[in-house]
């Protein structure tokens, strides 16, 4: 393969990232903003950073014991996740900053978490970094919505960086990973958010079982209060607690792979 001047400097800013990341966390993917294309215009990485060419997705392990616990599952997911989220934003400033120092290019990072935006009630992330995992090749989603990493599952967490430096995208996976058969999620789920076909799965439904948090009945109980329900969720919703996991325990693909 015959690679130019600007190829071997992507090449090189690839492979230096790569170095610098390996072993802070457990997944690492690229995907080029061309791939983006089906993106609402606010949640495209161009909205985020004029002149962005790459989305960096990396994702750190939540321990598999914790969804097992007989007792202590939901504390122990709770305590993990928001452990987990500092660090990966942590991460992507380190990273952002990094980037920008050694190749003079422009970077953001991604909230692993909050800020999020609210379309009416429906929160949604800046970026989408379950889309922009499958975009850099960590995975596909399954039957039930969820994004499930090739090897991991659903158990990364996962945060980003958003550079205007080029870098070669990873290989997409493309197919869903569910078995054929395999409808252990939707029997499992209580409130029966998840459907048959991964398009149909009630984001909303899941969420209004799944994630609690003291400060949500008082602030959204009145009409006033659910029109800032941005406000609320980005500044007192942040250590919610997390209700249900049933499908991330029933889930086959969530189990250890070699
Ligand atoms: S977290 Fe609970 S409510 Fe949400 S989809 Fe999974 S099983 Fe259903
Ligand atoms: S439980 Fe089965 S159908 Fe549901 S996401 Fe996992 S593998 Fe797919």
């Amino acid at each position: 393969m015959q690679i130019n001047e600007r190829g071997k400097i992507t090449v090189a800013i690839k492979a230096e990232i790569k170095n610098w990341i390996d072993g802070k966390v457990d997944a690492v993917g690229f995907a080029p903003v061309d791939r983006f294309g089906e993106a609402p215009e606010n949640h495209h990485p161009e909205h985020m950073l004029r002149g962005a060419k790459t989305v960096i997705v990396y994702g750190r392990l939540i321990p598999r014991g914790v969804t097992r616990s007989p007792g202590y599952g939901k504390h122990f997911l709770h305590r993990s996740y928001h452990t987990v989220y500092p660090y990966l934003d942590e991460l992507g400033y380190s990273l952002s900053n990094h980037l920008e120092a050694e190749t003079g290019e422009l970077a953001v990072p991604a909230p692993s978490y909050l800020p999020m935006v609210f379309h009416g009630m429906e929160p949604w992330g800046v970026l989408s970094l379950k889309h922009a995992a499958e975009k850099a090749g960590l995975g596909a989603f399954g039957r039930s919505g969820q994004f499930y990493h090739t090897k991991h599952g659903a158990m990364l967490r996962l945060g980003g960086v958003i550079t205007t430096a080029e870098m070669e995208g990873d290989p997409l996976i493309g197919d869903m990973p569910c078995p054929e058969d395999c409808t252990a999620c939707i029997k499992a789920c209580p409130v029966n958010a998840i459907k048959d076909e991964r398009e149909k799965f009630e984001k909303m439904t899941c969420l209004a079982h799944t994630i609690k948090h003291v400060i949500y009945p008082l602030a959204l109980k009145s009409e006033e209060g659910r029109k800032r329900i941005e406000r609320v969720t980005n500044t007192a919703g942040y250590d919610y607690w997390i209700e249900c996991f049933s499908c991330v325990k029933v889930c086959p693909l969530n189990k250890t792979k070699d």
